[in-house]
C-alpha cells in the first residue's frame, strides 16, 4: 500500500489470535457473492477447505458483523456457530484430514468494501488491508493463513468487473452477468479484492508471456498512455532485476474514485486513486510511474513473500519503496535515484531531531521509517555486500518462502550465508537501533553521486558571490531550484532558459514579479505544467491588475489535474475581476458551488469548499453538502468537513 502523505501510522493486521494457526490450515475459500449497491448489502455463498493440523473441536473464519450466516446444505460434515466476529466451523476434527464446508452470509460492510455512486453510475471496490476483507467475505484476519481465493460475482450487465486472478468465464444471466475469476495460489486475505465499474481495458504483454491489464474510464481514452506510461519497462525491469518470475497469471490495474490511498497491492489487481489518472501536462507534475512501481514490486514482496506481523512490515513496505527506486532509476537515472535517496535521508534525520525516531521493527514506527527507512536497509546493505551476493541472497529469499511468511532474520540470514561474514554490526546500525544513521547514510551517496557532492557545496544559505554564477552554470537542477528557493532575488531573464522543473521552482518563489521580468513570467503560463501555471497565474493576476483580463482570457480553458486546479483558480480571480466578463458572474459562482456535490471526487470538493470559504460565500447549498461530507468514506475527506464546519461556526460567533 502506498499513502499519499507521511503523516500518520497504519499499521495493519497483527496476529492476535495466531494460535489458530497452529490447529487449522485454510487452503481455499470460493465465493460467489452477488451486489445489491442500493442497499450496500453483500449476499454470498461460500465453500471453504480445511486441514486440521492438530486435534481440536472448533476452528473459525472471521466474519465480521454477517447479518445472516448459515449453513447451505443439511449434508455439511461440520457443525457452524456465530458470534458477531466469528464464524465456527465444529467437528471432532481429526489430525492431518480435510474438510470442507458450505454456507451462505449477508452483510452490510461499514468498511473494507465501498459504494460509490458517482453522475449516476456505480462504482463498488474493496479495501483489505487496515480494514480487514471479514468485514464483507468470510475470511482470515491473520497475514499467516494463506488461501487460494476464487470469487465469482454477479452484477449488472452494463459494468465491468475484475477480480484477483484470471477470468475463467463471464455468463450473460439476464440483465446480470456472472464473473468467474480464478486464483491458481495462495495469499493473505487482506489481499483479496474487486472492483466494479464503468471501465474500457487495454493490454499489454510482457516479455516473459504476462498479461499486463489497464483499466481506465471510456471518457478518460486520451489519460491511458500518459498514466500508464512505462508499466511494461517497469515490469520488464523488476522480473528481470528480482530474478524471480512474476509469481502469479496476470496482472490488473484499476483506477476508483476517492480511494483511501494512493494504491494497494491486491494480488494481481491493484486498485489506485484515480488522481493519478493524468494527461500528458499533468504527467509532469503528479505522475503514477512511482505508485505503480511500488504496488508492482510488493506482487512479490507482500503477496509472495508475506511478514508475520507489524514487527516485521518493513519487509513489505521497505522492499517495495526500494524495489520502486529501482525501476525510476532505470527510466529517470542515477540523479533521479540519488537525489530521492538524499530526500528520505534528510526526512528521516529531521524526524530523529523531532524525537519521533523508531527502530524499524517497531510496529508503531511512521510510514517513513517502514516506507524510507527500510529502502535505505537495502540499498546500504547492497553496497556492504555487494550486487552478485545482494541479488542471489533477494532471489533465494523468495523461492524459499514463497507463498509463506517471513521475519527479518530470514531475509538477513540468505545475505549472511552467501556474503560469508556477520551483519550484527549493520543490523544493529540500520535495523534495530532508534536513530537513523543519516550521516553514514549521506556519505554513502556523496561518494556515489557527484550531482549530490555538487548539490551540497551549492549552498546560498548565507549568499556569497557565487550564488548568482550557479544559475549560469550547468550544475544540476535540483542545485539550481536550492538556490532560487534560497535567494529567488537571483533569478534573471536567462534563468528563464531552464527546464521545466527549475521554471516550476521560479513560479514558486518569485510571488511577487518584478516589472523587468514580466514578458518571461508570462511566458510560464505555456509552460506544459498545472503547478507551474496555477502558480504563475495567481501571481501575474496579483502583480499586474491592469493585465487580469488579459491573463484569465489566455487560461480560461484549462482545466488542470482531476481535482481542476487550474479552473477553480480562474474563477476565482474571474468573480474578483469586475470589469471582466461581467454578465457571467452568477454562473461562475454556481459552477464553484456545484464542485461541492457529492459526484465529484474529493480533492475537487475540498478545493471548492476551501475557496467558497475564502470568499466568504459558503451558503446553505455549500454547507449542506459540507455536512454531507462528514460521512464520507474517505478519512480525508471527513476531517476536512469536520475542521471546516468548525471553521464556519466560529466565524459566525
Ligand atoms: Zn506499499
Amino acid at each position: 500500500m502506498k499513502k499519499f502523505l507521511v503523516i500518520f501510522t497504519v499499521f495493519v493486521a497483527g496476529c492476535s489470535f495466531s494460535q489458530q494457526t497452529e490447529n487449522v490450515d485454510f487452503t481455499n475459500i470460493k465465493a460467489a457473492i452477488e451486489l445489491v449497491p442500493d442497499s450496500s448489502k453483500v449476499i454470498g455463498s461460500v465453500y471453504c477447505e480445511f486441514k486440521i493440523l492438530r486435534e481440536v473441536d472448533s476452528v473459525y473464519l472471521d466474519a465480521i458483523d454477517m447479518a445472516y450466516i448459515f449453513p447451505e446444505k443439511d449434508e455439511n460434515e461440520v457443525g457452524f456457530s456465530y458470534d458477531s466476529d466469528k464464524l465456527w466451523l465444529k467437528s471432532n476434527f481429526k489430525k492431518g484430514k480435510t474438510y470442507s464446508a458450505v454456507f451462505r452470509y449477508e452483510a452490510v460492510p461499514k468498511k473494507a468494501l465501498y459504494f460509490l455512486r458517482k453522475n449516476d453510475k456505480w462504482q463498488i471496490w474493496t479495501q483489505g488491508q487496515g480494514k480487514y476483507t471479514s468485514n464483507w467475505l468470510p475470511s482470515i484476519d491473520d497475514t499467516n493463513d494463506k488461501i487460494e481465493f476464487d470469487l465469482t460475482i454477479e452484477f449488472n450487465s452494463n459494468y465491468e468487473v475484475v477480480a484477483n486472478g484470471v477470468l475463467k468465464n463471464r455468463k450473460v444471466e439476464g440483465s446480470s452477468i456472472v464473473w468467474h475469476y480464478d486464483m491458481q495460489k495462495p495469499m493473505s486475505s487482506y489481499l483479496v479484492a474487486f472492483a466494479i465499474g464503468k471501465y474500457n481495458q487495454t493490454t499489454e504483454t510482457s516479455e516473459s508471456g504476462i498479461p499486463l491489464k489497464y483499466y481506465y474510464y471510456p471518457e478518460d481514452s486520451l489519460k491511458v498512455e500518459p498514466t500508464y506510461r512505462y508499466s511494461k519497462q517497469m515490469f520488464d525491469f523488476l522480473e528481470n532485476e528480482i530474478g524471480f518470475a512474476y509469481p502469479w497469471q496476470n496482472y490488473k490495474q484499476v483506477p476508483v474514485h476517492d480511494f483511501l490511498y494512493a494504491g494497494m497491492e491486491n494480488t494481481t489487481l491493484t486498485i489506485f486513486s484515480d488522481a493519478f489518472v493524468v494527461d500528458n501536462i499533468g504527467f509532469n507534475d503528479k505522475n503514477y510511474v512511482n505508485v505503480n512501481a511500488h504496488e508492482l514490486a510488493h506482487q512479490w514482496f507482500g503477496n509472495l513473500v508475506t511478514s508475520t506481523s507489524g514487527e516485521h512490515h518493513w519487509l513489505q513496505e521497505g522492499f517495495a519503496t526500494y524495489y520502486a527506486l529501482l525501476a525510476e532509476r532505470d527510466i529517470f537515472g542515477d540523479d533521479y535515484f540519488c537525489f530521492k535517496l538524499y530526500e528520505s535521508a534528510l526526512d528521516l534525520g529531521r524526524q530523529d531531531i523531532a524525537g519521533n525516531g523508531t527502530s524499524l521493527l517497531n510496529p508503531k514506527s511512521s510510514s517513513l521509517t517502514f516506507y524510507q527507512r527500510g529502502s535505505w536497509v537495502l540499498h546500504a546493505l547492497r553496497g556492504k555486500v555487494g550486487d552478485a551476493v545482494f541479488r542471489k541472497a533477494v532471489k533465494n529469499y523468495l523461492e524459499k518462502y514463497q507463498f509463506a511468511n517471513v521475519e527479518t532474520s530470514d531475509f538477513i540470514k540468505e545475505i549472511q550465508s552467501l556474503y560469508g561474514k556477520s551483519l550484527t554490526s549493520f543490523v544493529n546500525e540500520w535495523i534495530e537501533q532508534e536513530k537513523f544513521p543519516v550521516y553514514k547514510a549521506l556519505e554513502l551517496l556523496e561518494k556515489e553521486s557527484a550531482k549530490i557532492q555538487e548539490y551540497l557545496m551549492v549552498d546560498c544559505e548565507a549568499k556569497n558571490s557565487k550564488c548568482a554564477d550557479y544559475l549560469k552554470y550547468d550544475v544540476s537542477d535540483e542545485a539550481k531550484v536550492k538556490v532560487i528557493s534560497q535567494f529567488p532575488s537571483l533569478v534573471n531573464k536567462n534563468t528563464f532558459r531552464s527546464s521545466l522543473k527549475v521554471r516550476q521552482a521560479i513560479s514558486q518563489y518569485i510571488t511577487k514579479v518584478p516589472v523587468e521580468l514580466k514578458s518571461e513570467y508570462e511566458s510560464l503560463l505555456d509552460d506544459k505544467s498545472y503547478v507551474t501555471v496555477e502558480n504563475a497565474l495567481y501571481n501575474l493576476w496579483v502583480s499586474f491588475p491592469e493585465d487580469r483580463p488579459r491573463y484569465l482570457s489566455k487560461t480560461r480553458n484549462i482545466e488542470g489535474f482531476n481535482d481542476k486546479n487550474v479552473r477553480l483558480l480562474w474563477i476565482m480571480l474571474n468573480l474578483n475581476t469586475p470589469f471582466y466578463q461581467t454578465d457571467n458572474k452568477q454562473g461562475l459562482y454556481n459552477e464553484l458551488l456545484n464542485y461541492t456535490e457529492t459526484r465529484y471526487n474529493a480533492d475537487l470538493r475540498m478545493k471548492a469548499f476551501q475557496y467558497l470559504k475564502l470568499i466568504n460565500s459558503c451558503n446553505e447549498k455549500c454547507q449542506s453538502n459540507l455536512k454531507e461530507a462528514k460521512s464520507h468514506h474517505n478519512w480525508r475527506m471527513v476531517k476536512f468537513a469536520k475542521d471546516m464546519s468548525e471553521q464556519l461556526e466560529q466565524n459566525k460567533g
